[in-house]
């Protein structure tokens, strides 16, 4: 379920298929929900002026640690469900082969992810709300650490293919604690983002992969290319439509297991603007999130017009 056929489609308004793939998000519209402190309203600094009938020699012992945290989500369907509750995006500035950030030099266009990843974290959490879903998103690693890392690998990993999946994943599976994370931010998904300072030229389009490419794929991850494709710079378009692949959307513009040929066409045919079927450049987004695509990321109902065009399951229906 990944492939970067492009269609060339008029380069005007679309980026057509700036993506290629599966899953992933979180721009937090509320801040970290770190439990509250609560102070005391009355600071007992002052032993009591009558005598307590007892001696309290020990202090009222409250229950210093909280209960564990239960996510709604259970994991069953990789490391982000369904398009509600709180979900994080990691952001994992990478070094590979051949490319690589300078974390001085390049601190604005870090900041720039962060920037395009927040516009798609609210027109995502704005999508969901439409269908009745609560959908938040946390990820602005300036004001938590613990959601940016900083990666290093020998292998070339801007590339077409999903063939270093495991060696991604498996840093993923060593270098971030993602229990702890969950609990901290009372997350219920997360999604990863490989994020490349790749040149313009031969650089394929961003892409992810997820439990929706494979059901052996738990870790569900982006490798967002942020240039791309000779002239792109990826848009806030793109972060959102690679978040929704995560969730369970598929592309819409190349036939796949789950979406037939004719409705491929169909969408040629008729202009469609699914983001799953086009991203837009610029810094907002124009694209439209549909019932198909809510549908396909758990939250909407199956809409008549996946039966009309054979459509295949979500992964919510199919598992
Ligand atoms: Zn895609």
């Amino acid at each position: 379920m990944r492939k970067y056929l492009l269609r060339v489609l008029p380069a005007l308004l679309l980026l057509a298929a700036l993506t290629a793939c599966r899953r992933d998000m979180m721009a937090p519209t509320v801040t970290p929900t770190e439990t509250a402190v609560t102070e005391p309203t009355e600071q007992p600094t002052e032993a009591p002026t009558e005598a307590p009938a007892e001696s309290s020699t020990e202090p009222p012992t409250e229950a210093p640690t909280e209960p564990e945290w239960e996510p709604e989500y259970d994991g069953a369907l990789g490391s982000a469900g369904s398009l509600r509750g709180t979900t994080l995006l990691i952001s994992i500035f990478t070094n590979d082969a051949q490319t690589a950030w300078d974390d001085e030099a390049d601190r604005e266009e870090m900041l720039l992810t962060l920037n395009r990843m927040d516009t798609a974290a609210q027109w995502l959490t704005e999508q969901a709300a439409a269908y009745g879903s609560d959908a938040s998103f946390l990820y602005d690693w300036t004001a938590d650490p613990d959601l940016r890392y900083d990666a290093s690998f020998s292998e070339l990993l801007v590339r077409e293919d999903g063939g270093m999946y495991e060696v991604q994943a498996d840093y993923v599976r060593e270098n971030i604690d993602t229990e702890s994370l969950r609990q901290k931010y009372h997350a219920d998904n997360v999604i990863y983002f490989f994020l490349f300072n790749t040149p313009y030229e031969h650089t394929p389009n961003p892409w992810s992969l997820g439990f929706s490419s494979s059901t052996d794929y738990d870790i569900e991850y982006v490798n967002l290319y942020i240039r791309f494709g000779d002239i792109f710079d990826a848009p806030p378009s793109t972060y959102a439509h690679e978040i929704l692949h995560a969730f369970g959307a598929p592309d819409l513009y190349y036939e796949s297991t789950v979406i037939p040929k004719e409705f491929v066409d169909y969408c040629s045919q008729t202009g469609c603007n699914d983001i799953m079927f086009t991203v837009n450049a610029g810094e907002t987004i124009d694209s439209d999130f549909t019932p198909i695509d809510a549908y396909y990321v758990g939250i909407g109902a199956r809409p008549a017009e996946a039966d009309e065009w054979g459509l295949g399951p979500s992964e919510y229906d199919a598992n």
